[in-house]
């Protein structure tokens, strides 16, 4: 996917792709900048990155299989005591 995600700062604005160049050669240098609160991250896998959010999703599937083993282990002795 090459879409980039909300701003994670203020989650209204999107990056937009930035370059710079200096009064030399050597300071150019490109950017993605948030065109609500004007954040700014040097790459593109940055501007798109939510690490903490990918972790968490990955922990919610983990708990979603245990909870899911854990009810299909429970239903016979649920069934057992009615
Ligand atoms: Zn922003």
């Amino acid at each position: 996917m090459d879409e980039l995600k909300p701003c994670p700062f203020c989650e209204i604005g999107v990056f937009e792709y930035n370059n710079d160049t200096g009064s030399n050669d050597e300071s150019y240098y490109e950017y993605y900048e948030c065109n609500n609160c004007g954040a700014r991250v040097s790459t593109k896998e940055l501007a798109s990155a939510r690490p903490i959010e990918d972790k968490l999703r990955a922990r919610i599937k983990e708990l979603e299989m245990e909870l899911k083993e854990i009810s299909e282990f429970r239903t016979p002795f649920t069934s057992d005591l009615e």
